[in-house]
This record gives C-alpha cells, sequence and structure tokens, in this order.
C-alpha cells in the first residue's frame, strides 16, 4: 500500500519569525516536553532546534528557529543566517506573529523574507490570552491583505488555545510520505547540547542586563553510570570579561549555585537520571566577534 492510500503524511515545517513570538514555546507545547529553551528576554533561541510530532495519519519534523532581526555583529548575523537557512529546506512556514505586540508585523519581512522563497506559509498569530477579541480580528483583516497566507490560525502557545487546530491545519497543506524518524523519537539533538542549553536557559533567566548575551555553554565531560543511573556533567560558561564573571558567580558563589541547582533539575527530568553537574566560568575574551570561538561554541 502506498502512503497515499495509507492516508500517512510527512514532511518539515520550519517554525519562523521575530524574536521573542513565542516559537520555542509553542514547539514545546506541540511536543508536550521542552526541547528548545525559552524566555522573556529576545534572542534565547540560538540554534535550528527540531522537534519531531508524531500524530496518527502523520509526521510533523519541526524545526525551532532564532528570531530574524537586523544583525548588528558577526555573531548575531550567524543567528539570523540559521534562521534563514532552515526556511529554504522545508515544506512549510509557520509564521509566527505577536499579537499584542502595537506593530507585530513588518511589511518588509513578509516581502523580503518569505515572498522569494516561494512556499506555503501558515500564520500563527500568538498571545492571543493577551488581547482582546475585536483587535485581534481588526489584526487578522489587516494580516490577511498584507499576505497571501495559506490560513490565519489565532493560538496561545502559552495555554495551548487552537494548537490542535493549528497541527491539523498543518496536516492539511503536508504531502503524502512516510515517517522520517523512529516512533519514540523527540529531537535529532544530542542530550549533550540539550543540557547545555538548559544551563544557557538558566543564565537567561537568573542573570540581566548583556550577560545572557555574552554567555556560551560548553560540555567537558559527560558521563553516564547506567547502574547508579547517574550521569556526571562538568560544563563551562564562557562570558566576555571579568566583570561579567564576577556577576555570574555573585556573592560567594551565590548565582552560579542557583544556576547549577536549577539547571541540574531541569537536565535530572530530560534524561530521567540523577545528575551530577558541575559549573566552571571562563572569561573569552570577545568571543562573539571570533570566528574561532564561534564555532568551537556551535554557531
Ligand atoms: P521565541 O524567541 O519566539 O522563541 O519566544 P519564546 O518561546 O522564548 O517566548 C518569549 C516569551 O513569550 C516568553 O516569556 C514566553 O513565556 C512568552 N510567551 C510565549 N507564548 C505565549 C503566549 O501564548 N501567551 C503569553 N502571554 N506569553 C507567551
Ligand atoms: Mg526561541
Amino acid at each position: 500500500m502506498s502512503d497515499a492510500e495509507a492516508g500517512f503524511k510527512s514532511g518539515f515545517v520550519s517554525i519562523a519569525g521575530m524574536p521573542n513570538v513565542g516559537k520555542s514555546t509553542l514547539l514545546n507545547r506541540i511536543l508536550g516536553e521542552k526541547v528548545s529553551i525559552i524566555s522573556k528576554k529576545p534572542q534565547t533561541t540560538r540554534n535550528r532546534i527540531l522537534g519531531i510530532a508524531h500524530q496518527p495519519l502523520s509526521q510533523i519534523v519541526f524545526i525551532d528557529t532564532p528570531g530574524i532581526h537586523r544583525a548588528k555583529d558577526r555573531f548575531n548575523t550567524r543567528i539570523v543566517e540559521t534562521a534563514l537557512s532552515a526556511l529554504k529546506e522545508v515544506d512549510l512556514i509557520l509564521w509566527v506573529i505577536d499579537a499584542a505586540l502595537p506593530d507585530p508585523v513588518s511589511e518588509n519581512l513578509l516581502t523580503y523574507t518569505l515572498k522569494p522563497l516561494n512556499k506555503p506559509v501558515i500564520l500563527a498569530l500568538n498571545k492571543i490570552d493577551l488581547v482582546k477579541k475585536p483587535l485581534l480580528l481588526s489584526l487578522i483583516d489587516t494580516l490577511s491583505k498584507a499576505y497571501a497566507f495559506e490560513e490565519i490560525i489565532p493560538i496561545s502557545a502559552q495555554k495551548g488555545t487552537q494548537v490542535e487546530k493549528l497541527i491539523s491545519v498543518i496536516e492539511k497543506l503536508l504531502p503524502y510520505g512516510p515517517a522520517f524518524f523512529p516512533e519514540d523519537s523527540l529531537t535529532d539533538l544530542p542530550e549533550r547540547f540539550l543540557s547545555a542549553e538548559l544551563i544557557r536557559e538558566k543564565v537567561f533567566h537568573l542573570t540581566g542586563q548583556e550577560i545572557p548575551y555574552a554567555t556560551a555553554i560548553t560540555i567537558e565531560a559527560f558521563t553516564e553510570n547506567k547502574k547508579k543511573a547517574l550521569t556526571t556533567i562538568h560544563a563551562t560558561i564562557h562570558v566576555e570579561r571579568d566583570s561579567q564573571k564576577g556577576i555570574l558567580i555573585g556573592k560567594s558563589g551565590s548565582k552560579l549555585r542557583r544556576i547549577g541547582e536549577e539547571a541540574r533539575k531541569d537536565i535530572e527530568n530530560m534524561l530521567g537520571n540523577r545528575v551530577f553537574l558541575k559549573l566552571f566560568v571562563h572569561v573569552q575574551k570577545n568571543w562573539r566577534q571570533d570566528t574561532k570561538a564561534l564555532r568551537r561554541f556551535g554557531y
């Protein structure tokens, strides 16, 4: 029996949009698990994050991307390139907009970023929990005139509102085909990477100003003791300056301890294992302008 006869569909869908609109929140909501880190601050996501949604009659492979914005330095240029290149490889683009922003859509983005790709685009109008209905309706009206979206779906990624409806619209637009990944896989990302991301998320949550942006994480050791159900992880938090190192460590080590404790809990949850996490802090002067360092940190 062919896939079409069996009715099974599969395909790649890129979740794209401006920073902070809720792309990663949406991916985690769809998967029911955290594969992509989230914060109130823009530019939290830096890499292409793949998440696989298994439905009875489809397999949808989502690619969460960094927000598309005007990059000012070498690091952010790389990040935006990552986002844009993810748009080229997919069957369908899921463009996410923050409905609660006064001006949620940039005409330039639609005209110069989306249009040349020549792919079907679904618009997810996110954060509707923050918007009054009349405003939402007029926004939908404006957006439907601004671009030829396949569909416009108002959602709340945080509350889960209309996310199932979104999935069914995506399914409708996907081609017939077999599954790409085994049934039990959630992502193609290694546990080492996900662990580093969870540490980075805590830095985003627990430090302010430029510190989150000056931070990169490397994993020095990752060893599993199956018998003891214990994973030992040594990770380094790289910052750009001595002053940042001081803030990150905090008064008698209190800040770093808190980052470590919160990250450990999340990593334990992900691995289903006890975790011993040891953190180091290292100053790598101006790594965001350093091509070699960018590569070493995975960007
Ligand atoms: P990304 O940069 O587009 O990946 O955005 P994130 O997923 O990191 O989310 C940015 C911020 O928006 C976080 O503080 C989220 O908790 C918040 N957020 C995401 N979706 C919703 C939503 O549906 N409603 C509300 N009120 N907040 C949301
Ligand atoms: Mg994100």
